[in-house]
């Protein structure tokens, strides 16, 4: 394996400078998923550029409205020990979400920026929310996109050089949950499901994100599921090819589980609206 060069800047300008200068740096924040790649062969790196030093992309900040600004190198134990996020109409889910990291030290070292890139249950709780990426470039250049659209596979995503700053979750009033089947081996998510919801005064759904995640596509929106949890129905509708197989599940084992774990993941945001809803 060539082992990378690395760097670890002691700002975000010295970052996005390292970045730009070699074609094909890399971010590197918490490692879980990065060094996974790099021993699996998955890319070759040739300079791995350390957020972690950079003060400006940690913390977490309360805006108007249950709105929460988390710095990309947040780690999740910081995030949910944030005295905001509890306050926040995100925290439940947000609490599910980080609870699927299974033990203390890969929370106390997983951060919020790598862990939407890496598509997985923290991507798809964001997604549910509406969250955006800030994103910053050299040359002080600044963008926001939604998770969602970073994550898309048929958009332009990142550029190089590119990192996330923040994401900024927006303000509301939905309740939410996320709910997962793990991979007993490795304990990541053979499918993960994540709803944010409003209900009616009796009770009925008036609006609904869901989103999914599992297996080797990243975490998306779902809208065929949002519209059958919002109606109601009973029955699951038809996924198609909404998921991948793998050496975990295939792509039909998939859907069907993302439908069973929506309406669980919505039964568990009803019960979060107290005993009237
Ligand atoms: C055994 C184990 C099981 C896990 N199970 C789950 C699970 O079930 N669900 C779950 O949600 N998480 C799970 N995680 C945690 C999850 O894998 C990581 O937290 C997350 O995927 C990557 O976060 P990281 O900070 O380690 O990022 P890294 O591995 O450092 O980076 C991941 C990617 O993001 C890029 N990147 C990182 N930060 C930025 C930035 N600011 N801007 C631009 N690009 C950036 C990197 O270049 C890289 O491509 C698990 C971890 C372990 C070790």
């Amino acid at each position: 394996m060539d082992v990378p060069a690395y760097t670890a800047p002691a700002d975000l300008e010295g970052a996005l400078r390292a970045l730009s200068e070699t074609p094909g740096a890399r971010p590197l924040a918490g490692g879980h998923r990065l060094v996974l790649d790099l021993k699996r062969r998955v890319r070759r790196i040739p300079l791995l550029v350390d957020l972690g030093r950079v003060p400006e992309l940690r913390g977490v900040r309360r805006g108007f409205g249950g709105a929460l600004e988390i710095g990309a190198m947040t780690t999740i134990t910081e995030l949910v020990a944030h005295p905001a996020v509890p306050e926040s109409y995100a925290h439940g889910l947000l609490a599910d979400a980080a609870a699927t990291l299974p033990d203390p030290q890969t929370r106390n070292r997983g951060t919020v920026g790598g862990s939407v890139v890496a598509g997985t249950d923290i991507a798809a709780a964001l997604i549910a929310l509406d969250a955006v990426v800030r994103v910053r470039g050299r040359g002080g250049r600044r963008r926001t996109l939604s998770v969602e659209r970073l994550l898309d596979p048929t958009a332009p995503g990142l550029a190089a050089g590119e990192v996330i700053a923040a994401v900024g979750v927006p303000p509301g009033t939905a309740h939410g949950a996320h709910v997962r089947r793990p991979v007993p081996a490795t304990l990541a998510s053979v499918c993960g499901a994540a709803v944010a919801v409003t209900f009616h005064m009796d009770g009925a759904v008036a609006s609904c994100r869901v989103a999914v995640c599992g297996g080797p596509r990243p975490a998306r929106r779902v809208p065929t599921l949002e519209r059958a949890l919002t109606a109601g129905v009973l029955t699951a509708p038809p996924l198609g090819d909404l998921f991948q197989g793998d050496q975990d599940a295939s792509g039909e084992y998939r859907a069907h589980l993302a439908w069973v774990l929506a309406r669980r993941a919505m039964a568990r945001a009803r019960e979060r609206t107290g005993p009237t809803a």
